[in-house]
């Protein structure tokens, strides 16, 4: 993934916008250890800012993740937006630089892509806010199925919403003996 930048690299103040359309970078699968769906749509605005080029890309991705809660496949929407510096410099990259380097009329977009995607992936995925996951007990898979060990777990869940919202009158003893 890369944006030709022979002219906007000419003039100071000079700005391009371009909209691309593409397979993800392949450096992305490893980022986020799961698929994009195909193809990529990303945005980018490329500003001659006399220092350098100062590139902006954002758009929106999905990407399949078991969800955390109950296992089944979740599509989630990765709506992601970064913008870095790039300067026409030889040598390699320097992180301890405040701006990515290259030669010549393109710059690479991919690591900047997948590091932005990457930043939108949560740590815990869930399919939808409501889903109400696997039963601890007997692992049927409750936006499904009802099963009998319902009623124990949603008591229990109640007793810990009341001893939340009453300290002054929690049993401590009933909750203690009901985590154990
Ligand atoms: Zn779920
Ligand atoms: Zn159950």
């Amino acid at each position: 993934m890369k944006v030709r930048v022979s002219d906007v690299k000419k003039w100071a103040g000079r700005e391009e916008r371009i909209s691309l359309s593409e397979p993800w970078p392949e450096i992305i699968k490893e980022r986020l250890e799961a698929e994009m769906e195909q193809p990529a749509r990303v945005h980018v605005v490329v500003r001659n800012v006399t220092s350098g080029l100062l590139v902006e890309v954002s758009g929106e991705g999905y990407v399949h993740v078991p969800c955390s809660r109950c296992l089944e496949d979740a599509r989630l929407t990765l709506a992601f937006s970064d913008s870095q510096e790039f300067r026409e410099e030889s040598g390699p990259q320097d992180p301890t630089l405040d701006y990515e380097r290259f030669i010549g009329d393109h710059i690479i977009l991919d690591a900047m892509v997948a590091d932005a995607v990457a930043l939108e992936l949560p740590l815990v995925p869930v399919c939808r806010a409501e889903c109400r996951g696997l039963c601890p007990q007997c692992g049927v898979n409750r936006n499904r199925d009802e099963c009998s060990c319902q009623v124990l777990t949603e008591s229990r869940w109640d007793l810990l919403k009341t001893w939340r919202a009453s300290p002054d009158t929690r049993d401590n003893h009933t909750v203690e003996s009901e985590q154990r």
